[in-house]
């Protein structure tokens, strides 16, 4: 498999140095230069294969000769040592929990994944030590911290805007220790980002560090969410219904996955783009003009994003068809209020507690459902409502119980460094 850049200005790599590099020399995003299919076969067997058979039987491709194959199945099953349950909330209406895992974030499958990756091929190669660079409004620190701690030659800063992040997010990506840094930004995220992509050119910076990044640009991070689509059709297979699966979409990593693994030949009827008021892609689906807005706070603020960077793939996947991106993907936005609203409903019909971003999913789901009322749909839960505990607490008149993962770190110190501008960060990166 070959991956070649989005700008067309930088040579063909393979899977380890698209990992290895992040973002491809000419800034664009790494895209395999071939979609494999999988056979007929492979689907009508899926529900007597595990959920570590079927991973390895989607990502195998992607990866081929750069692990081997008993390496990959041992990275996949350390990814996956958490469970997917799928909870039926109406007679048409299923939600799949995807935060499980260790921060309790979707997040965590591709950070496992690709720390898993990444820590292999250093090893491999007695490199020098790789430097993770990574920006968070809240939760890809944590999935990224908690994901990479204790990969050998693998340093870890993750720079965070002081007091924007809950205390549950401080805590996960401040209190790890060990390769895991905390710099906390005087600022913004969007601060945040603008310094981590100005390191990336600073050649002071890369002479010194082996720089990566971690956010879904990264194949190793965007390629493992394969996997969630996978199970559920497997789970969804018996129903003979037409899937439609609504996904809570910010950056749209996730859902730009799941688009991926329908043309790879996987049954699933039809996409949802699901968001908040920063509706860039709704927008475009109806009026075929793409046009990246400054992002507006939401209480589903992982996916407060004005120009989501995945959206290239997305395009590509479809041959930047406008025509054909519809046939496969709708979209719909929601207000915070109509998401309240959608927080109680889902309670009141099934007494499953969602979180925002689910809940965004959940409306997405029900407006296509409601014109097309012969399918089946899922959404993706994309966060443990306890990550979002002021919100929910309060629109539900309820009290959450806290997972004990989150009683163990709340109870932690934190350690982080302070830092007001990029001088200070070029300063703590040289030394
Ligand atoms: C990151 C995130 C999203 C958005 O995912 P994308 O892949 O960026 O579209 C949605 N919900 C939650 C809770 C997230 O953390």
């Amino acid at each position: 498999m070959i991956y070649a850049s989005l700008n067309n200005n930088s040579p063909s790599v393979t899977f380890k140095d698209a990992v290895i590099r992040g973002l491809a020399p000419d800034k664009g995003l790494y895209f395999p230069k071939k979609i494999p299919k999988l056979s007929k076969s492979f689907f009508d067997n899926i529900e007597s294969l595990n959920e570590n058979e079927i991973a390895y039987e989607a990502i195998k491709h992607y990866v081929n000769f750069d692990i081997s194959k008993n390496e990959l199945k041992k990275i996949i099953s350390e990814t996956l040592s958490f469970n997917f349950p799928i909870i039926k909330i109406s007679e048409k209406i299923y939600s799949m929990e995807l935060y499980q895992g260790p921060t309790l974030a979707f997040k965590d499958v591709g950070a496992r994944f690709m720390a898993r990756c990444l820590g292999y091929f250093n090893k491999k190669e007695r490199s020098n030590k790789i430097t993770v660079l990574v920006a968070t409004s809240g939760d890809t620190g944590g999935a990224v911290a908690d994901g990479f701690l204790d990969v050998d030659g693998i340093n870890v800063i993750i720079l965070y805007p002081s007091k924007k992040v809950s205390e549950i997010q401080e805590k996960q990506l401040t209190t790890l220790g060990k390769n895991i840094s905390a710099l906390e930004v005087n600022g913004t995220f969007d601060d945040c980002q603008e310094m981590v992509k100005k390191s990336f050119l600073d050649k002071d910076i890369i002479k010194k560090n082996k720089l990566t990044s971690a956010n879904s640009i990264n194949i190793g991070r965007w390629l493992p969410q394969m996997f969630y689509y996978f199970f559920a059709y497997k789970y969804l297979k018996k129903t003979n219904k037409p899937i439609v699966i609504s996904v809570p979409s910010g950056n749209f990593g996730n859902i730009c996955a799941g688009l991926l693994s329908k043309k790879m030949g996987l049954p699933i009827d039809h996409f949802i783009a699901s968001t908040n008021i920063n509706d860039v892609v709704p927008r475009y689906l109806k009026t075929n003009k793409y046009c990246p807005e400054p992002s507006i706070q939401t209480i589903s603020n992982a996916m407060d994003v004005g120009n989501p960077s995945n959206f290239v793939r997305i395009a590509k996947i479809f041959d930047n068809n406008f025509k054909k991106i519809k046939s496969s993907l709708s979209g719909f936005q929601f207000s915070d209020n109509q998401t309240k609203e959608a927080i109680k409903e889902i309670y009141e019909k099934s007494k499953f507690i969602s979180d925002p971003h689910g809940a965004v999913g959940y409306l997405g789901l029900k407006s296509y459902l409601k014109i097309n009322n012969d399918k089946l749909g899922l959404f993706m839960g994309t966060a443990h409502p306890v990550k979002f505990i002021d919100v929910v607490e309060k629109t539900l008149d309820m009290k959450l119980k806290l997972p004990e993962k989150i009683k163990t770190i709340i109870k932690k110190e934190k350690k982080s460094t302070k830092i007001n501008n990029y001088k200070e960060l070029k300063n703590y990166l040289i030394e």
